[in-house]
């Protein structure tokens, strides 16, 4: 199992302008602009992102049934196509830290609806951010040999990967290590957090699905992306 602490991430210019101005309704006053400004340096100060990870053998995958040589097993019909002809699978959570959580509610139980709308805005663009970080590091673990490759992530909650599956993710890997929990609807606490999966195998056979939103039926979801977004 490894851990990264204070991982560093890029952060674009303008982080979470695009999706808050989808959130909008296509426009930003002034005023917002200003906020969104003050209230990225908050949410970048009170970060401390973190990851952890742990690798797999895939035993085999039998129709919707993805099974480790662990035991552990994997169930849905998007994540055995993801993970079809891997032979390995890297499970992981990262998370933002619980102090972006704090701040996010403590504008909300002050009223401050729009603070909050931002904040969260920003910082489920800088989750995103955190996940190119961490694949980074995932795929240089999970590549092992010239001929192979990796599939994309998938997370439980993705299209038809039931989000009670977190619980099989939380038995694979120590997520308390980074201080991530899952509460008893199996969300993860902090709420800026993600878990998932990636395959490694070779190249040729492994699925060359780009990005799990190629895979889902959501046309109008607001934080679709393309592979190269
Ligand atoms: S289209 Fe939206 S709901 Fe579907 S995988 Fe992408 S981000 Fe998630």
């Amino acid at each position: 199992m490894k851990i990264f602490k204070n991982l560093d991430i890029e952060i674009p210019e303008n982080i979470g302008k695009n999706f808050l101005t989808a959130i909008m309704g296509g426009h930003l006053n002034k005023q917002i602009e200003e906020m969104l400004y003050e209230k990225t340096n908050v949410c970048i100060e009170s970060m401390s992102p973190k990851l952890i990870f742990d690798k797999y053998e895939i035993d085999k995958i039998v129709g919707d049934k993805v099974y480790f040589n662990s035991g552990n097993i994997f169930t849905g019909p998007n994540v055995s196509r993801i993970l079809k002809n891997s032979e390995t699978a890297i499970i992981f959570v990262q998370t933002l830290g619980s102090r972006i959580d704090e701040l996010i509610t403590e504008e909300s139980k002050k009223g401050d609806t729009l603070s909050a709308i931002i904040m969260d805005a920003i910082t489920t663009n800088l989750l995103e951010c955190l996940g190119k970080a961490s694949s980074k590091i995932i795929k240089a673990e999970g590549i092992k040999k010239e001929s192979w490759g990796s599939t994309c992530s998938y997370s439980p909650g993705q299209f038809k990967w039931t989000i009670e599956e977190q619980k099989e993710i939380f038995s694979m890997i120590s997520p308390d290590k980074i201080g991530v929990k899952l509460n008893a609807s199996f969300l993860m606490e902090p709420f800026k957090s993600s878990s998932g999966v990636y395959g490694f195998g070779p190249s040729e056979l492994i699925s060359k699905i780009k990005i799990a939103c190629e895979i889902c039926p959501k046309k109008d979801c607001i934080g679709r992306k393309t592979a190269d977004s």
